[in-house]
């Protein structure tokens, strides 16, 4: 803190560190200890949390002491507590305890991991991630790779390659800029491919139209076939086709598409092979699973999230590309990760996921994902089993979605009379919405909705590993009744045909 004037020294002195480093460990610890009995969702009046923050910037420097009053007061308590076992929205990870104490030492020695000489050992600990990684889902463990900020850039990484790869695009010098030249498409299922494709079509400046929609099959995977006949359409049309994404682990519904038989129809056409497995790739290092990610293995680049399902904390997404070639285009020798990715100062995000492997190791994880799929299995019983919800999907891998549909309502819809039922749907929509609503206003559980074949679903991505059965059980429980209330509060002055 200055005072009469003087500057403040540069570092804090040791002592008076370590005083401000044991209490941080001591909130960290408290938060670990508590955030199981914590309303998931913010209680306060939102307008409180803007008050909170609305400070001049500081003229003065301020006492650490009182800096830390305030993150006790506001910012700790004013978070959405994702490390919840309630927490259901999204795809979020839970965060690891050891990760918290790696972003200190990473913050600590503060190495830019971008080139070799200053971060040797942080270059090695994320090339050694990569390489775990791929070891853990079946991937060549020669794999090109790098960790990303998520999945979004691990896809644009992966999109790049192929471009780069499998078309006469010239990135590097003419770019955009070149002579005319068709419209290079790619090709992602039409219900669960996920939205950060056409974001990378966009960094890319693809177009969006370029982002062809494969119709899916009952169980929402690709259909294959259909596929042959959109590259064939499409190229007859003077497009050239240049990669396919298959999903490993789908956004509402945890699909995993046909690996297997994608990578033989890119494998025929010469296209690249895309596995986006931001959400769902880590599974396969379930031996029980595995079967489900034959394929997989035939990527050219594969994405995956250790932010999502590995629980490490924010931020740290993963990419393989096969070809290391491919993604970096300086030669071989040291590696510079700078030279692999868009980022060129780029922090020591290894740290955290490299203490969270060999803290859990792969039989850790593997428990810890074997509960997750369990936890969603148990959800699907409990919808089956009750009168008033109704499955829309087989449980898959942690995500699933259902829908709350009263007894009454599911006989209409099954046996529908002669009145337009479209007041049904409609009514039905806004009951689950009420319902995620209401949940997650008492902070008991925090879940979304999404949209299941145009119809709005509950939908609960469970993949903290602090999540039990028991979790599950009693959120069920809460949509239950607020399902319950709201119908008989609505239903009669809804109007419905039936
Ligand atoms: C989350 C997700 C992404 C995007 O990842 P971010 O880490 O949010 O950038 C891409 N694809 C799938 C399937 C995802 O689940």
């Amino acid at each position: 803190m200055a005072s009469d004037g003087e500057l403040p020294v540069a570092d804090l002195d040791s002592d008076e560190f370590r005083e401000l480093g044991y209490r941080t460990v001591d909130l960290i610890a408290n938060y670990y200890e508590t955030v199981e009995d914590r309303p998931v969702y913010l209680q306060a009046d939102p307008e409180d949390v803007v008050a909170a923050f609305d400070e001049p910037l500081p003229e003065e420097g301020e006492d650490p002491e009182a800096i830390l009053d305030a993150v006790e007061e506001f910012v700790v308590p004013y978070a959405t507590h994702t490390p919840s076992p309630r927490y259901f929205g999204f795809v979020m990870g839970s965060g690891t305890p050891l990760a918290s104490l790696a972003d200190a030492v990473a913050a600590t020695v503060n190495m830019n991991v971008g080139v070799w000489h200053p971060a040797p050992s942080g270059t090695e600990v994320e090339r050694r991630c990569i390489r775990w990684l791929a070891e853990a889902v079946g991937y060549p463990t020669d794999t090109g790779g790098l960790l990303t900020s998520g999945g979004t850039m691990a896809n644009f990484t992966a999109l790049l390659s192929a471009l780069r790869d499998r078309t006469d695009y010239e990135t590097t010098d003419t770019g955009l800029q070149g002579a005319d030249r068709p419209r290079y498409t790619l090709y992602t299922s039409d219900h669960e491919g996920h939205s950060s494709v056409v974001r990378v079509a966009d960094m890319l400046n693809l177009g969006r139209d370029a982002v062809r929609r494969v119709p899916s099959r009952d169980d929402f995977t690709m259909d294959v076939d259909a596929l042959k006949r959109m590259l064939e359409a499409d190229e007859a049309n003077g497009d050239e086709p240049f990669c396919v994404v298959g999903q490993a682990g789908s956004i509402n519904v945890s699909a995993i598409d046909p690996l297997d038989e994608i990578a033989d129809v890119c494998e025929e056409r010469d296209l690249w092979f895309h596995v986006d497995g931001a959400c769902g790739a880590v599974g396969a290092m379930v031996p029980e699973f595995e079967s489900r990610y034959a394929g997989m293995e035939r990527g050219d680049s594969v994405t995956l999230d250790p932010h999502k399902w590995l629980f490490v904390p924010y931020e740290c997404g993963a990419v393989f590309v096969r070809e290391q070639d491919v993604l970096a285009t300086a030669g071989a020798g040291e590696t510079n990760y700078y030279e692999f990715g868009p980022q060129m100062s780029r922090g020591f995000r290894a740290l955290k996921l490299w203490m969270s492997l060999k803290h859990y190791g792969l039989e850790g994880y593997r428990a810890l994902l074997r509960e997750s799929v369990e936890c969603a299995v148990r959800l699907d019983d409990l919808v089956r089993s009750h009168d008033d919800f109704a499955a829309v999907q087989e449980p898959n891998l942690f995500i699933y979605s259902f829908r709350y549909v009263p007894a009454d309502l599911q006989e209409a819809l099954a046996d529908p009379p002669a009145v337009p039922l479209a007041r049904v749907h409609e009514y039905l929509d806004e009951l689950n919405q009420g319902i995620a609503d209401e949940v997650v206003q008492s902070g008991l559980a925090f879940l979304t909705t999404t949209t299941v074949h145009d119809r709005r679903t509950l939908r609960m991505s469970i993949c903290s590993h602090r999540t039990t059965e028991e979790d599950v059980e009693r959120v069920f429980d809460g949509l239950a009744e607020a399902g319950a209330r709201l119908d008989s509060n609505w239903r009669e002055s809804a109007s419905l045909p039936v």
